[in-house]
């Protein structure tokens, strides 16, 4: 869940130094648009890892906004990015959220700010079920993720979950999409693709 208050940002806001959210942008591939986030928390409301972030897109970027570097490259928020682009399309400023979130977990390892377990197990957990079922599994990627690293944290989780499944938000079942294997020559050929870079 997303830890850090609003009040605790704004008030670094205050003294705002933009250096750190230059340096972000220039170092996102393309054209980040990440000075020209409002803060309309869209981003947040679209990611279906939010519940699992530290802190949401719109409060990281706010804290690089901030100059907070260290608690910014801290954050498990990049890691828990799943690169949807969900937010991306809905952004009404265009800023290239998921880029970003790249540029962002490079920083963090240069600096060696990253964790080196509880994000990239996530990250693996998500990939084996792309994988297997052709798209993510909601279910058994959180069931995973709170009972191997947060066991304690799943009975508050219940009533959220819960929710979702009765609204038809999430499945309990994995969904296998057809033609797996398409996806399996296209996963394939990036993997031949990257180890020829
Ligand atoms: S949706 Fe776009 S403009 Fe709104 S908070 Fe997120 S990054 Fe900023
Ligand atoms: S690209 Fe990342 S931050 Fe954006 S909605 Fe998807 S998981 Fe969330």
């Amino acid at each position: 869940m997303p830890q850090m208050t609003d009040e605790r940002v704004l008030s670094r806001l205050r003294e705002e130094d933009l250096s750190l959210l230059h340096e972000v942008s220039m170092k996102t591939a393309g054209v980040s648009r990440l000075e020209m986030c409002i803060q309309c928390g869209t981003c947040g409301g679209s990611c279906p890892s939010a519940m699992d972030m530290e802190h949401t897109p719109r409060m990281l970027f706010a804290m690089l906004r901030a100059g907070m570097r260290d608690e910014a490259l801290r954050s498990n928020t990049p890691w828990i990015c799943v690169s949807c682009y969900h937010c991306v399309v809905r952004c009404p400023q265009e800023v290239h959220i998921a880029d970003v979130m790249y540029t962002l977990k490079s920083m963090a390892i240069k600096a060696k700010l990253y964790r080196d377990d509880i994000a990239p197990h996530f990250s693996q957990t998500f990939v084996d079920m792309v994988e297997t079922y052709g798209r993510s599994f909601e279910f058994g990627l959180a069931s995973r993720h709170y009972l191997r690293h947060f066991p304690l944290r799943m009975p508050g989780m219940m009533p959220m979950g819960f929710g979702m499944i009765t609204k038809g938000r999430m499945g309990i079942t994995p969904k296998k999409i057809r033609r797996m294997d398409q996806l399996k020559a296209i996963l394939n050929r990036a993997s031949q693709l990257e180890l020829t870079l």
